[in-house]
């Protein structure tokens, strides 16, 4: 048995890497983890936590107008973008420095250092000039926006990265894309006070999720003020004299401060050494991996966002889990990926789990829908023209609830805990049996008793 270094080297310090390198530590591993930016990766230092900051923030105006109809007056209202950036950075830098803390009370040693494959056991640590050996490998390096150079003034653009650091709040922003970062930036943007312009090649925004939260969530976003472009696509983007940029579109032009490119992300593969190991990418550049997160060489693992399986920071930490259970606790763990609860956290929010009713219909031959759509309680002494759209996807053969979709305040939160019911194979009767908690937006989850319509074999009856 030849020696090594380590037992575990892990290669990328964010949701991922940092879990694996943690655990595997408090195991009794001797591990050594590299991390070429700031420990935390993308969810702390430029994804998941500053994001939400920013919706916390990009809310209040809201809050304060809708105190009128409760009333209150709320005085003279200032806004200071500054302000906000260093208070995020200081949150950013404290958890950053709870993830550090945690990996050396592990034991784990700490590389400030970018990191490539030499082989299949050795990792050279490039700021260093140095190379380790491990007996494993855990390639856990994320993805980065795709900077979509095709683009004629692509260098012009933002992604979300520098979204977080902006010198100054621009007056208006045009962002391209229709996932859940282009629409979630769109929402903070607008509720900031940004003119804000989302444009997008699809039909509706948030492909893949239930047409009835697209579309509710496509209306509101209207009738706030945010402009939706959809099947368009951008030109060129150039700087005019004045410091602004000209943008042209297939379907007109538009000046505007800020360009925000929000079109996917890569695999973080390139430069990365894996052709040393021999280890195998897709045509995507991500890494290819089996159900325990195994790459096609025995010794190098990868998980995370760089696998592109479903790029989500609790996914990244559950597979970062079943790495240990398989490896180091002899209990061999596949990746659990069905059922994973999710959020966009526009204004209003949408939270789901499991299929849209889209996607239901095209495996079940007969579903129920229990649709509810209603004015929440807080809208009406506000005068807050919202509306919370909750939704059930039941396959009628076994009276599971197959998917559950909601459209409102708190909808993330919620959830969460549709999550463990779907999980747990919940079905409608047990919705129906479960006592309602009154008042509150939720109970209506528990209280929809007829379905408002079926589907059967793909068409709705
Ligand atoms: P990362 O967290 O990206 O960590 C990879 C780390 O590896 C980085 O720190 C990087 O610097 C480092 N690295 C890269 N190459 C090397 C190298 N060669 N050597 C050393 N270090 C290297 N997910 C959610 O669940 N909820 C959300 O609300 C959410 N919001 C998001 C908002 C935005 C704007 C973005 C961009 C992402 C968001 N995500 C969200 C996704 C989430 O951030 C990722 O899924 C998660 O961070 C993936 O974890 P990871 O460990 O795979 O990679």
């Amino acid at each position: 048995m030849p020696s090594f270094d380590y037992d575990l080297f892990v290669i990328g310090g964010g949701s991922g890497g940092v879990r694996s390198a943690r655990v595997a530590a408090s195991l009794g591993k001797k591990v050594g983890i590299a991390e070429e930016y700031r420990f935390g990766g993308t969810c702390v230092i430029r994804g998941c936590v500053p994001k939400k900051l920013f919706v916390y923030a990009s809310q209040y105006p809201e809050h304060f107008e809708d105190s009128a109809g409760y009333g209150w007056t709320v005085g003279e209202k200032s806004f200071d973008w500054k302000k906000l950036i260093a208070a995020k950075d200081k949150e950013i830098t404290r958890l950053e420095g709870l993830y550090r803390k945690g990996l050396e009370t592990a034991g784990a040693d700490i590389f400030e250092s970018r990191a490539e494959l030499v082989d299949a056991h050795t990792v050279l640590l490039k700021g260093l000039d140095r190379t380790v050996t491990a007996e494993r490998i855990v390639i856990a390096v994320g993805g980065a926006p795709n900077p979509h150079a095709a683009l004629p003034g692509y260098e012009l653009c933002i992604s979300s990265n520098e979204a977080f650091h902006l010198e100054t709040l621009p007056k208006s922003i045009l962002i391209a894309g229709g996932g859940y970062i282009a629409v979630e930036f769109a929402n903070i943007f607008h509720g900031l006070g940004v003119e804000t312009t989302l444009i997008y090649r699809g039909q509706e925004i948030l492909s893949r999720f239930d047409q009835d939260m697209r579309r509710g969530l496509h209306e509101a976003m209207t009738a706030k003020g945010i402009r939706i472009l959809l099947q368009d696509v951008l030109q060129d983007v150039s700087r005019n004299e004045d410091g602004s940029l000209a943008v042209t579109m297939n379907n007109g032009n538009l000046q505007v401060e800020t360009v925000m490119l929000a079109l996917g992300r890569d695999p973080n593969t390139k430069g990365l050494g894996l052709e040393n190991a021999g280890v195998q990418i897709d045509e995507r550049g991500a890494i290819v991996v089996d159900a325990y997160s195994r790459t096609n060489v025995p010794s190098v693992f990868a998980l995370g966002d760089v696998t592109d399986r479903v790029q989500l920071t609790p996914v990244a930490i559950h597979e970062a889990m079943c790495f240990i259970e398989t490896e180091y606790r002899g209990n061999p763990t596949p990746v659990d990926h069905d059922l994973i609860a999710t959020a966009v956290f526009s204004q209003p929010e949408i939270g789901t789990v499991g299929l849209s009713e889209e996607a239901a219909a095209k495996k079940y031959g007969e579903l129920e829908i229990y649709r509810a759509q209603f004015r929440p309680m807080k809208a009406t002494l506000s005068g807050r023209q919202e509306r919370t759209i909750m939704k059930l996807i039941v396959n009628a053969a076994d009276r599971k609830v197959v998917g559950a979709h909601i459209l409102g305040h708190e909808a993330g939160e919620m959830a969460q805990l549709l999550g463990i019911t779907l999980k747990a194979g919940c079905t409608k009767d047990d919705f129906d049996r479960t006592m309602a908690v009154h008042p509150t937006a939720a109970e209506e989850l528990v209280t929809m008793y007829v379905p408002s319509y079926r589907i059967r074999n793909g068409e709705r009856v």
